[in-house]
């Protein structure tokens, strides 16, 4: 089943017919099955975050579509977007986006109080996650309090307290040294091991894009290529 797909996707910035219009995107088709780790590769400047943004919704293609768990993403209007997104989609940033006013409970809960979520429920699903991830015992520490690693576990847990259809990880080891970047790949990894949730990860980073099953490299707004695993144990 298809959690994800892109069909057609072209992107024109500024006028198509005028002078200095950037054809960023030239025909994306991409289909994501639920419970795929999924990477996509390119040099910068050959359109992995314009794809990204339209991919969740926050900017429009000048032709093509997206629909995601079956539903057409640029057809709703911007507050069912809006909605639709905080539900479906989860984020995973470069720098993490923690809030340093709020403990890392908070942190996590966040995304369900928007979604207006009973205590019980929202104690619950904090609890499941803070196990899987390892951070229970930090739950009333703040952000500067914890480490680089509890701090990408915790952003980790909030992006997926609504059982989101699909994370999307944008550059997450971009910043990172190797035991870092190993400490959120490993995290990306159990998400969809343990979780069956999706994940789109665009990178640079050969190193974060061999634990996806399926890396897509594009380049200058195309699918270049593609490459599978066979099977678990098999390297690329
Ligand atoms: P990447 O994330 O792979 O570096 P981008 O999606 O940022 O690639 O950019 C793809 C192309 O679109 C580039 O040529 C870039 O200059 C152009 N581009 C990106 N954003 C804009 C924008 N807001 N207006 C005009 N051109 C843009
Ligand atoms: P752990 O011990 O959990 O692996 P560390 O405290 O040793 O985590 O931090 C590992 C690395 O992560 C360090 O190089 C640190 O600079 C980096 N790091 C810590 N916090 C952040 C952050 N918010 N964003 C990006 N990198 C971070």
């Amino acid at each position: 089943m298809s959690v994800l797909e892109a069909r057609n996707i072209v992107k024109v910035y500024g006028k198509a017919e005028a002078e200095g219009a950037t054809t960023a995107l030239n025909g994306i088709q991409l289909s994501v099955t639920k419970g795929e780790f999924l990477a996509i590769m390119g040099p910068s400047g050959s359109g992995k975050t314009t794809l990204l943004n339209i991919l969740s919704g926050i900017d429009k293609p000048t032709s093509g579509e997206v629909l995601l768990g079956g539903v057409m993403l640029h057809d709703m209007d911007a507050n069912s977007l809006a909605q639709f997104r905080r539900k479906q989609l989860g984020f995973v940033f470069q720098d993490f986006n923690l809030l340093d006013s709020l403990t890392v409970k908070e942190n996590i809960m966040l995304p369900m109080i928007l979604e207006k979520k009973s205590v019980s429920e929202m104690e619950e699903k904090v609890q499941e996650l803070a196990g899987l991830f390892e951070i229970e015992d930090i739950l009333h520490k703040y952000p500067y309090h914890i480490s680089g690693g509890q701090q990408q576990r915790t952003a980790v847990s909030r992006a997926l307290v609504n059982d989101p259809q699909i994370i999307y990880a944008d550059e997450p080891t971009g910043n990172l040294d190797s035991k870092s970047s190993t400490t959120i790949m490993e995290c990306l990894e159990k998400v969809v091991k343990e979780l069956s949730t999706t994940v789109l990860l665009v990178t640079h980073d050969v190193f974060a894009a061999s634990y996806c099953q399926r890396i897509v490299f594009i380049r200058d707004g195309a699918i270049h290529s593609s490459l599978e695993k066979k099977s678990e144990r098999t390297k690329f």
